[in-house]
């Protein structure tokens, strides 16, 4: 069973072994949380999603998948991409949002990660509502141990969000 908390912050910061991208399905970067990631990673990190894009994903990556990348010059040791569903594109299905954390575990419990940090996926340019991603997200990873995986960590931007991870965490007893 994880240990599951919540903090404000910058996940670029982060050291926990994996921290999670809200990436698009280009894989070659964007705005939010995306952009200050491969900024604090340096351009290796761009290189490298191209190469995943070149050898498994030529299409993209698909909303609600997830693949793992090095971090380079950030202080963690991946970088896992999960594609949000973007509502202003009608993917509104709390399944799609709810995969990109049960997807992302599976790859970090892959890679030997005992500890993973996401962001409030789809909180943003995405348009999800926060209190929607919160409930969401702590649901999915509470459903969804892994073995090897200690710390699940929630890097929120800003206190709306936050308040909002930590209701839905209030909500579920944790
Ligand atoms: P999406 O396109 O999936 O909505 P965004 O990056 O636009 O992704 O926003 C997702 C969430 O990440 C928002 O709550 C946004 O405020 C937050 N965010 C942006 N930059 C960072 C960062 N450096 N660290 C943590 N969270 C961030």
């Amino acid at each position: 069973m994880s240990t599951i908390d919540t903090v404000t912050g910058d996940i670029t910061r982060e050291t926990t072994d994996a921290i999670v991208n809200a990436a698009n399905s280009t894989l070659l970067g964007g705005g939010g949380v995306d952009g200050a990631i491969h900024r604090a990673a340096g351009p290796r990190l761009l290189e490298a999603c191209r190469r995943v894009r070149r050898t498994s994903f030529p299409d993209g990556l698909p909303v609600g998948e997830a693949v793992a990348t090095d971090a380079f010059d950030l202080p963690c040791r991946w970088v896992i991409h999960t594609v949000g569903p973007n509502a202003y594109r009608g993917q509104t299905h709390p399944a799609l949002l709810a995969s990109c954390f049960t997807r992302s575990l599976d790859v970090a419990a892959e890679l030997g990660a005992a500890s993973i940090a996401f962001p409030a996926i789809s909180a943003g340019a995405y348009g999800w509502d926060a209190d929607e991603v919160a409930r969401i997200a702590v649901a999915a990873v509470g459903e969804h141990p892994k073995p090897g995986i200690e710390t699940v960590r929630f890097v929120l931007f800003g206190p709306r969000v936050f308040e909002a991870f930590q209701q839905a965490l209030s909500e579920r007893g944790d």
